[in-house]
């Protein structure tokens, strides 16, 4: 059955979308708004030294992020739950595929104390797909968040979830009732690419997710991001942006895409800072709280001062209510 949130999207696009092919090889090279600095820092040693002592991984390692240098600079880390191996092989993501080891008991544990350490205001987990887990890893979330709650309770909880695929309904109902602060889960791409980009998931079964968990608890902010540079037509991102805001979703982020290694997925295009500024006019024109939408925006860059934007932002608009 279709979802009523793909109505709106199958209406709009009449005219088949070109297909953009992927940028020539002598194309690939970064442009200068990509360059970032290598990590060197005192502060990135140290965030370093205290995951492998606290045996977490990070996807700001595994992903290959390009703000590693900043943001561990600033200890802020985004902590990957349930392993560093993932069950999925999507065309964009650096993390490993395979055979997950078991569930390590200690890693909630393990969370807080690295937010205790670090003095983390706002802290974002986030994990590999666990398909070969019956609750999809989600009850290893409510761990984390639980643990986090008796650790450092001013510490701010930010999730970012795979879409636990067939059994989503249990496992958002058991994260929401643990409450977090903020619910992310990310579209990645527009629909007409997920075969090829993201060919594991479903569009509007990660739409419905976000959906589900305004519907249970709508004071959890809800947030999603996509990746742009992957072949998407304007007009495509333009619709997932209503789509998201068919879901009430509260903030979303863009990014550009950036090939991790020859073996994954082209960059069709570098979408240049003035582009991103247009995105985000017209996604805030649509309704955000917050748009985040900056070559190197990532999911979780800036997670925390971007979640003290966004309370302020439902505070300002309550007000006016
Ligand atoms: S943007 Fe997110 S994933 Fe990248 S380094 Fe910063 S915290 Fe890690």
């Amino acid at each position: 059955m279709a979802s009523p949130l793909g109505i709106a999207y199958l209406a709009t696009m009449t005219e088949p979308l070109p297909i953009r092919p992927a940028m020539s090889p002598e194309r690939v090279r970064k442009p200068d708004w990509i360059r970032v600095k290598a990590p060197t820092s005192v502060g990135f040693a140290e965030t370093r030294a205290l995951m492998r002592r606290l045996n977490l991984a990070t996807v700001c390692e595994e992903a290959a992020c390009p703000n590693i240098g900043e943001c561990w600079t600033k200890k802020h880390a985004t902590v990957m739950i349930l392993g560093d191996t993932c069950t999925r092989a999507c065309a964009f993501c650096n993390v490993k595929t395979g055979m997950p080891r078991a569930v390590d008991a200690l890693e909630p544990q393990h969370v807080a104390d690295a937010a205790a350490e670090l003095g983390l205001e706002h802290i974002v987990v986030t994990s590999v797909d666990r398909d070969d887990l019956p609750d999809g890893g989600a009850s290893q979330f409510v761990k984390v968040i639980e643990a986090l709650r008796r650790a450092t309770p001013s510490t701010t909880i930010e999730i970012l979830t795979p879409d636990f695929r067939n059994k989503s309904e249990r496992a958002v109902e058991a994260i929401v009732a643990a409450r977090p602060d903020v619910y992310n889960h990310n579209l990645e791409t527009v629909p007409r690419l997920y075969p090829t980009i993201r060919p594991g998931a479903r569009y509007y079964a990660s739409l419905r997710l976000l959906e589900s968990v305004k519907r249970l608890d709508p004071t959890i902010f809800t947030k999603s991001g996509v990746m742009v540079g992957l072949g998407e037509e304007r007009l495509e991102v333009h619709q997932v942006m209503d789509d998201m805001r068919s879901a009430d979703i509260d903030f979303l982020t863009m990014g550009q895409y950036l090939q991790p290694t020859p073996k994954h997925a082209k960059v069709a295009e570098f979408v240049t800072p003035d582009m991103f500024k247009a995105y985000a006019a017209i996604a805030r024109a649509k309704g955000f709280l917050l748009v985040a939408a900056t070559p190197l925006t990532r999911s979780s860059y800036h997670a925390g001062d971007d979640f003290a934007k966004m309370k302020a932002a439902r505070e300002a608009q309550l007000a006016k209510a």
